[in-house]
């Protein structure tokens, strides 16, 4: 981090700031020029509060040279990190990929079972569904809760296939304990509390990027989950909000190169939600394999059009199963 310092400074004033970052455990080295002093700090700056620099009277400027995630950053890091789920019945990154599929949302024990065997059979080796769903209507289907949460890990017994869901409120965690992956969903993104009291779980969390945050504030998130000392995290793009209105969201390809390069997390993508139209789903999921993504996460459902949740993006099983044998074409002509 640098420092510009104001030429009207005191001896006393800058003595007191040199005092204080020491303080905060960094070392400060200081270059006086012709117009300007500036102070460099070496160590650990992740702690520093730059807002508060920057409102000093004496302060010109304040540029972050490294970035303030830590332990979510390659440079720190600079291997893939794998996280396996159920002992790598499923894994994500270090050049391992899989498939999460399933429902929306779990609407009885006999759908997602359905579902289940059929995303099972084309490759999918995580069974999604959503229990607690986040929608933007409070008269819409709101998930079946802990009944959904209980079909779901019936469901696994019959398959064999880990389970993820969505959490949404950390006093339902310990409904939790049979999910392999618990997902924090778009809206809870910057739910920091939630964020902290999941680091302190050792179950992987899949963090899904929010509708309007940028590349470095999802990585603040999986920090948050990680300072807790849960290193299992799964990124997600899932498209942002942007101006565009063909498209549910507008998916961004280029965060999976962009946080491959500042992160050693896996990187999932969503092109159910990223779009929001089935017909759009193959071709971004190709092109996600194509980038480099670490796994796709994709809505099916056995009867689209009668969905209580999103069924327009909803494949039906076969139309997974056509995804899935050209998204396995794509990884082995890249690979
Ligand atoms: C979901 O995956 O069920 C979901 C609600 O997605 P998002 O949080 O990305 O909107
Ligand atoms: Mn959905």
């Amino acid at each position: 981090m640098i420092i510009a310092l104001k030429n009207s400074i005191r001896t006393e004033e800058q003595e007191h700031l040199i005092q204080w970052l020491e303080s905060q455990g960094v070392r400060v080295h200081i270059s006086v020029g012709e117009f300007q002093t500036i102070v460099g700090l070496v160590g650990d700056t992740t702690r520093i509060d730059t807002d508060l620099i920057r409102g000093l009277t004496f302060v010109d400027s304040v540029t972050r040279i490294s970035e303030p995630f830590k332990k979510a950053n390659r440079k720190f890091h600079p291997d893939d990190t794998v996280v396996k789920v159920n002992g790598g019945a499923a894994a994500f990154g270090g050049g391992a990929f899989s498939l999460i599929a399933g429902p929306c949302s779990v609407e009885s024990e006999a759908q997602v079972e359905t579902i289940a065997r059929a995303v099972k059979e084309s490759g999918a080796c995580v069974l999604r569904g959503g229990a607690f769903k986040p929608r933007t209507s409070p008269y819409d289907f709101q998930g079946l809760h802990e009944e959904g949460i209980r079909i779901l890990s019936e469901v696994k017994k019959l398959t064999g296939l880990p389970i993820i869901t969505e959490i949404m409120d950390i006093a339902h965690l310990p409904l939790f304990d049979d999910v392999d992956i618990i997902q924090v969903g778009a809206r809870n993104m910057q739910n920091f509390e939630l964020l902290k009291e999941l680091g302190r779980t050792n179950k992987p969390i899949l963090l899904k990027r929010g509708l309007a945050n940028n590349i470095k504030e999802l990585l603040m998130s999986a920090e948050y989950i990680m300072a807790g000392g849960n290193e299992q995290v799964i990124l997600c793009e899932r498209g942002v909000r942007t101006f565009e209105t063909y498209t549910r969201n507008t998916l961004d390809l280029s965060a999976v190169a962009v946080l491959h390069e500042l992160s050693h997390l896996p990187v999932v993508v969503d092109p159910s939600h990223a779009t929001g139209a089935a017909r759009y789903v193959k071709p971004m999921a190709l092109a996600a394999a194509a980038c480099g993504a670490d796994g796709l996460m994709i809505e099916v459902h056995n009867d689209p059009p009668h969905a209580l949740c999103d069924g327009p993006q909803s494949l039906t099983p076969e139309q997974f199963d056509d995804v899935a044998k050209a998204v396995r074409k794509v990884r082995e002509a890249i690979s």
